[in-house]
């Protein structure tokens, strides 16, 4: 099995390049941000518990995403592999993934980080309130503080998988089928295709 890990800042274009992707290479696309939105829309006890941190742009605990991961691993046998986009968000969670993975005899296969400017990513989110009506995409504040999350926390994930030689870096600016032909590129080479 490939683990691929979709990287990016919100608004780099993760969800956009994801299901092409799965498509194109045969992978479970798993977003926890779309597990979690799930769960509030069912209105589950886990959604419940969920929508106020994930409304004020605050992560939620690691454990409630790990617990959606690990059975979605579990689950889906028929796929060459996994594209986990939105985790890991912390270092404690990338740590946790290795040991998940470990634990099933697998690895990371490679790190694809799609990067834009903080600028952009506000113009981005902006565009999409209109589009997706997410409720964390409608307020500045929400939106400066997903950003703020994801510098704290976010980002140490980049020297992590630089030092473990897995990390990948695509600029995301351009049209979406310039940024699909670098990504499609990028795991060619990786895959020796
Ligand atoms: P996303 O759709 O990836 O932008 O995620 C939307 C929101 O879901 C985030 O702002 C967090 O509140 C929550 N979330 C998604 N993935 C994670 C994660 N790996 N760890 C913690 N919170 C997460």
């Amino acid at each position: 099995m490939k683990y691929f890990i979709l990287f990016g800042p919100p608004g780099a274009g993760k969800g956009t390049h994801a299901a092409p992707l799965a498509s194109k290479y045969n992978l479970k696309h798993l977003s926890t941000g779309e597990l979690l939105r799930a769960e509030i829309a069912e209105g589950s006890e886990l959604g419940k518990q969920a929508k106020e941190l994930i409304d004020a742009g605050n992560l939620v605990p690691d454990e409630v995403v790990e617990g959606m991961i690990s059975r979605a691993f579990g689950k889906y046998k028929e796929v060459d592999g996994f594209l986990l986009d939105g985790f890991p968000r912390t270092i404690s969670q990338a740590h946790d993934l290795k040991e998940m993975l470990a634990a099933r005899d697998e690895e990371v296969t490679a790190v694809i980080s799609l990067m834009i400017p903080d600028e952009v990513i506000k113009e981005r989110i902006a565009g999409r309130a209109k589009i997706e009506g997410r409720a964390d995409d409608a307020k500045p504040e929400v939106i400066e503080n997903r950003i703020r999350t994801y510098h704290a926390k976010t980002e140490a994930l980049i020297e992590l998988y630089k030092d473990e030689g897995l990390y990948h870096e695509i600029d995301g600016l351009g049209t979406i089928d310039e940024v699909q032909e670098r990504v499609f590129k990028t795991v060619d080479s990786i895959l020796g295709r």
